[in-house]
């Protein structure tokens, strides 16, 4: 179900063993970095379950779902469309107008796998690159969020974790939680 003003990260294609990390680090990603939501498509179960396992020992709120129809999905999205890709507009050209639409409602950001078909490029609302240069998904909607954001994200606060990452110098260091913290 779709909530006022959320940012949901849509992983557009996966293919089963060759995708299976990144499929999993988009939605890592789309987590720390202040997304409410990610959406797969229904063949990337495994990494669903990872982000899942992540989010109840590290905390939310982020949920992870799986679509076997991600394109009505994008065909009936109440709120504006950004499309990452090497091919679009400059962020840093854009970010301002799709920070504005996010205060107005909520934002749809499309990362592909393999090859994106080109009427996704035509349904985007904003076709953004993060530098027009090849890297990755991971990549781009990292920057992308944290642009959009402002970097805000980096001070986000978890809810219902079990345990705790303590910042130090050097080392590892992690504690366990109060649940309700
Ligand atoms: N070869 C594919 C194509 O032609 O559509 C793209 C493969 S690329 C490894 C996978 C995804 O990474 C793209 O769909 C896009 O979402 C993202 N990506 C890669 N480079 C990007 C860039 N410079 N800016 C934004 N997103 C990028």
């Amino acid at each position: 179900m779709q909530k006022e003003s959320e940012v949901v990260v849509c992983r557009l294609g996966h293919r089963p063993g060759r995708d299976e990390r990144m499929t999993t680090h988009v939605g890592l990603t789309a987590r720390a970095l202040g997304a409410d939501r990610v959406i797969f498509p229904d063949n990337a179960g495994q990494s669903a379950e990872t982000v899942e396992d992540i989010t109840a020992r590290f905390g939310g709120p982020f949920s992870v779902e799986c679509s076997g129809s991600q394109n009505a999905l994008i065909r009936d999205w109440n709120g504006k469309i950004v499309h990452l890709t090497m091919y679009g507009e400059r962020v840093q050209d854009v970010e301002e107008g799709i920070r504005t639409a996010h205060r107005e409602g909520s934002l749809l950001v499309i990362v592909g796998g393999e090859k994106v078909p080109f009427e996704i490029y035509e349904h985007a609302d904003w076709n953004v690159g993060v530098t027009n240069q090849p890297h990755s998904e991971v990549a781009g909607l990292a920057v992308f969020l944290d642009r959009l954001f402002c970097g805000r994200e980096l001070d986000r606060e978890w809810e219902n974790a079990d345990r705790r990452v303590v910042p130090m110098e050097t080392g590892k260091r992690v504690e366990p939680t109060d649940c309700d913290e």
